[in-house]
């Protein structure tokens, strides 16, 4: 029984633990606690989409479906092991289960078989959603299954949790089958595991920074645009690497965009970079909506 992790806490934990987080739009602010409890909180709960795609998935997630609004979950797992935040407070994920579930879930004992749904877990569980049709044939790749086990962990660590207060929406709501494709027991031995190390452990999570770096000389495209220079930002350019920049911003929630982005560079660019060196943290002049070299490294804009 804890009370939730305000969102600061939340994304350093996560961060800690190696994961690259992405914070979706205004998702400090965006639950469902004017419909219902939120917390105690007693655990984590892992569940599986049933969609393909980073973008989309993310979307849904956070906007919700006709009869089911937003937000769906806390955080959104995407395959290469990125974590995107669209929750912070209640949210539609977990729906009715199973009390005796709960309590074993807040005893950390092995769970009894859940054959009822008596009980209101929106208000208990952290949701996480997992990009993965759930036929049983879309793969889980290395990453984001790691990542599953350190969301799980970090999650853990900050409220002096074991692996048993992780479960599957499976476990808690009869009729559910998500996650499909690993069992949530290999799951909790992975978290248990993790548990025993440090949150720094293993450096990041997926490929990091992915590309680039100087690493194997000459040959293969790096996969992500490295930076031109900020004398390159000015009124006049025309490049497909400033759209490829605006649709990164866009993705990071920082768009001040009404139509495109396009390949032109514009004040509206300039705003929308703005945003984006203020989400890294940056003030003042530092946020002047022209790219630096450790703001761009960090907005990972896909090599054109
Ligand atoms: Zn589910």
């Amino acid at each position: 029984m804890a009370k939730p992790l305000s969102a600061d806490r939340l994304v350093k934990a996560l961060k800690a633990e190696g994961l690259t987080v992405h914070e979706v739009r205004n998702w400090r602010r965006h639950n469902r606690n004017s419909k219902g409890a939120w917390g105690p909180l007693n655990g984590v709960m892992i569940h599986h989409t049933v969609t393909s795609g980073t973008e989309g998935s993310v979307r849904l997630c956070y906007e919700g479906r006709s009869g089911l609004p937003g937000p769906l979950c806390h955080g959104v797992i995407d395959k290469k092991g990125e974590v995107w935040l669209v929750g912070n407070g209640r949210a539609n994920h977990a729906g009715l289960g199973d009390g005796d579930v709960l309590s074993a879930v807040i005893a950390e004992r092995k769970l009894p078989h859940d054959n009822e749904a008596d009980t209101d877990g929106n208000a208990r569980f952290y949701g996480f959603e997992c990009i993965n049709l759930g036929n049983g044939k879309d793969p889980w790749p290395k990453a984001q299954l790691e990542a599953i086990t350190r969301v799980s962990a970090a999650i853990c660590r900050a409220h002096d949790w074991t692996e048993r207060s992780v479960i599957g929406h499976k476990e808690w709501q009869p009729g559910k089958v998500d996650p499909r494709g690993f069992t949530m027991d290999s799951m909790r031995g992975r978290i248990a595991d993790r548990l025993k190390k440090k949150p720094g452990d293993g450096g990041p999570v997926g490929d990091g920074g992915g590309g680039g770096g100087g690493g194997g000389g000459g040959g293969s495209k790096p996969a992500h645009e490295p930076f031109p220079g900020s004398d390159f930002f000015h009124e006049g350019r025309v490049s497909p690497v400033i759209t490829a920049m605006g649709k990164r911003l866009v993705a990071e929630g920082c768009s001040e965009y009404k139509v495109g982005p396009g390949p032109r560079w514009t004040d509206v660019d300039r705003r929308s970079y703005a945003a984006w060196q203020r989400k890294c943290g940056y003030r003042g002049k530092d946020a002047d909506g022209i790219p630096g070299p450790d703001s761009w490294k960090k907005l990972k804009v896909p090599n054109v």
